[in-house]
């Protein structure tokens, strides 16, 4: 048994200090980021936010809004099998990242043409069979930029990287409706996961998501700080419009992925030996999703202007974060 004595930091612990700066107004501020990808080659430009492949929020209606700013959206795993041009039929949609599990390879091979970015998404990117799966899916579609996770450590980032992943999903514990951490013990800080793995990957020319944790505009910006290349958010988009869902008494239902509500939904096999390691929360109705969108924009350029970066790429160079003590509660309440 070991014990790590560094202290690792969540979005809470930390705040980012301002300084000098020569911009006058957020709006000079320049959001897009190009990014090219080391084993597709591929060269992508956008707003480098996600919508999480969440049921409740990775939907066609969400996709719409969305890829109007220039945001990825991923969609929700059954539409991979069950519909997958419900989004855009487009080639190679710059603003679709479509995932599925190990059991989907074929299945994302078939479709790969239409989607910007496929990818593996497990709960436990440790296993060996996640390995073998990135192997066998860059054999597949060796011109596919590929997404791989979840993880959160610098020696995984770097395998999986190395086994054929362009991109790789950091996060184990901090999704709003993940209750990874309280039923397994397992799990990472997040702000210190992305900044150690963000490490990793530049290292060998490649790229991660922050992926869970952000319930603010503040935690997003902090993500990219920390050094993600983009970031994923889920409950932050819960409770709009373009949700999966009603609004009952001003609420609408949003839970996990590895939910009770998820798995009696896609009545997946073996349910009484799979752990349920994600919650059903009620969340507040807030109508449409672009001014949801507007605002984190807004936050995130205005971020870049306390800080002096002219472009969002500038801003985990010019960002210095301070260590706070205080913890920051959310609308609902991490695990
Ligand atoms: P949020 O932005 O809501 O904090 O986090 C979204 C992320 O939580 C998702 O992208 C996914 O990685 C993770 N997630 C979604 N559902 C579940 C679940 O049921 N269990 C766990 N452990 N994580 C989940």
């Amino acid at each position: 048994m070991l014990i790590s004595e560094d202290i690792k930091l969540d979005y809470s612990d930390v705040l980012i200090r301002p300084k000098r700066s020569i911009l006058t107004s957020r709006y000079d501020v320049d959001m897009t980021r190009t990014h090219k990808f080391v084993h597709s080659k591929k060269e992508w430009t956008g707003v480098p936010i996600m919508a999480s492949n969440m049921d409740t929020v990775g939907t066609p209606e969400m996709y719409k809004v969305l890829s109007e700013h220039q945001i990825i959206t991923c969609p929700a795993r059954h539409y991979l099998k069950n519909d997958p041009t419900a989004f855009s039929s487009n080639s190679q949609d710059q603003h679709i990242c479509m995932m599925g599990g190990l059991d989907d390879i074929n299945v994302l091979k078939t479709n790969a043409v239409m989607y910007g970015f496929i990818g593996i998404d497990v709960a436990n990117g440790y296993t060996i069979s996640v390995i073998d799966g990135v192997k066998e899916l860059r054999e597949k579609c060796p011109d596919a930029t590929i997404v791989v996770g979840n993880v959160v450590t610098a020696d995984m980032t770097q395998e999986l990287i190395l086994a054929g992943a362009d991109i790789v999903k950091i996060g184990v514990g901090p999704g709003s409706v993940c209750t990874t951490r309280t039923k397994t013990g397992i799990g990472y800080p997040q702000l210190s996961a992305v900044m150690e793995c963000a490490d990793a990957a530049h290292g060998l020319n490649a790229h991660i998501i922050a992926d869970g944790g952000c319930t603010t505009s503040g935690d997003i910006v902090k993500a990219f700080a920390a050094g993600a290349d983009f970031v994923m958010i889920g409950g932050m988009l819960a409770g709009h419009d373009e949700c999966d869902g009603k609004v009952v008494e001003g609420k609408m239902t949003f839970y996990g992925m590895a939910s009770e509500t998820a798995m009696s939904r896609h009545n997946l096999p073996h349910r009484e030996y799979r752990g349920v390691e994600g919650k059903t929360v009620e969340v507040p109705y807030r109508g449409g999703v672009n001014d949801t969108i507007i605002d984190i924009l807004s936050g995130i350029r205005s971020a870049c202007t306390y800080v002096g970066a002219k472009r969002l790429k500038s801003l985990s160079k010019c960002a210095t974060f301070v260590r706070v003590n205080n913890i920051i509660n959310t609308v609902y309440g991490n695990a």
